[in-house]
């Protein structure tokens, strides 16, 4: 049975009423928004939000390239905030503590990918942060807002030792590149190339040497060398030179390809060794041909990776607590939201945009 919890929520000053920016078709700029969050129940935790990244796929999504968007629509799912309450059964978090949200806030709970702490593939019911219908069949509203209340097992703990600000980008670029490269082994005596140096390949160039593999960087051109190097990359290669691809022929183990332009993966499959694996990271909106051949010739495998589950996603931010590992970011009060848009299609953002909140106050 569900209960309402409201008041104990009330005693602490906790209110509904939710701020935040949305887009009110595929087509408007975001613009202030007015709304209501659920009312807090036993298990929930309410959660004052301080900062939100701005990924790639909430720009997807609030210009419905992906089909489907639910309007309005408040984008962000790389949340980090600060506890203000909690329902009466919570026993994960208490008031005050640093926490954050990622990608989903709920998932059937049943299924066998739910059972293994791999809720990013629930296939009966995952709620995404936006852009989905919870249980409750209301929208889903996401992080560009000052408030959201959460079930308290699809909350995260952030570590103390990192700042709530260049740590957002962890919820979803940090553990989107994390998964795969412990999927696939990244480490000692492994060789793995980032594709791409934006929001995600950045943080995959610092987890990937932080988990102790060479790392390559394979970018559209070399104007972004030196932050590459500074990130913890061995190797730097522009893609636009035809000669990258003759000169590391056969070379890597590992490739986690974050482009969601369209691009020949059949080039990137001849860089692996033989049984080396390419990961899709990136959502190109086309369908992109792979010729047999480029799998055949050296047993090499074509996956795709999507997120972490809430386990992994908190071993993640441990991972990254202990290695004082975070995002490189620019802060952007949220009526800059427009402008950084665009700036993120041009790529012109070293490495991540992150809202400071209490712009919207
Ligand atoms: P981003 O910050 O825009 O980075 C993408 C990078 O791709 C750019 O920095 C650029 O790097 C490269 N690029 C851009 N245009 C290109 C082109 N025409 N040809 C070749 N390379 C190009 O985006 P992001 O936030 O990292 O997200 C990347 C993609 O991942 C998006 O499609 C997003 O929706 C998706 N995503 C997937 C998941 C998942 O779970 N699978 C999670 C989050 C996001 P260089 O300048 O270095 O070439
Ligand atoms: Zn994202
Ligand atoms: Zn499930």
């Amino acid at each position: 049975m569900t209960t309402t919890t409201q008041p104990l929520f009330d005693k602490v000053g906790f209110t509904t009423k939710a701020r935040g920016y949305a887009a009110l078709s595929a087509k408007a700029p975001l613009a202030p928004y007015a709304f209501e969050r659920r009312t807090p129940q036993e298990h929930d935790v309410a959660i004052d939000i301080k900062y939100c990244g701005v990924c790639h796929s909430d720009i997807h999504q609030a210009r419905d390239e992906w089909g489907g968007s639910i309007f309005p629509m408040v984008p962000g799912h790389e949340i980090t905030g600060v506890v203000r309450a909690v329902g009466s059964q919570v026993t994960k978090f208490k008031v005050g503590d640093q926490v954050g949200v990622g990608t989903f806030v709920d998932s059937c709970r049943k299924c066998p990918q739910c059972r293994q702490g791999l809720e990013q593939y629930c296939t009966a019911g995952l709620v995404l942060t936006y852009n989905s219908w919870d249980h409750d069949a209301r929208a889903t509203l996401g992080g560009y807002s000052d408030r959201i209340v959460v079930h308290e097992d699809y909350v995260l703990r952030i570590p103390e030792n990192l700042p709530l600000d260049a740590s957002a980008p962890l919820l979803c670029a940090g553990i989107t590149l994390y998964s795969p490269l412990k999927h696939w082994h990244a480490g000692p005596g492994r060789k793995v190339a980032i594709v791409g140096l934006g929001g995600l390949g950045h943080m995959g160039v610092k987890l990937a040497h932080a988990l102790r593999a060479e790392v390559t960087v394979l970018s559209q051109s070399l104007r972004k060398q030196a932050d590459g190097k500074r990130l913890g990359a061995d190797n730097y290669y522009a893609t636009s030179n035809a000669e990258t691809f003759q000169k590391l022929a056969g070379y890597f183990d590992l490739i986690v390809n974050t482009v969601s332009a369209e691009m020949d993966w059949n080039q990137y499959l001849s860089l692996l060794k033989v049984d080396g694996t390419l990961v899709v990271v990136g959502i190109p909106e086309k369908q992109i041909p792979i010729g047999a051949a480029s799998l055949i010739n050296g047993r090499r495998s074509l996956a795709g990776s999507n997120v972490g589950g809430i386990r992994e996603t908190q071993e993640m931010l441990n991972f990254c607590g202990q290695h004082n590992l975070t995002s490189d970011i620019e802060i952007i009060p949220i009526q800059q939201i427009n402008q950084a848009y665009e700036r993120v299609l041009r790529s012109d953002v070293r490495y991540r945009f992150v809202v400071d909140i209490a712009s919207l106050a």
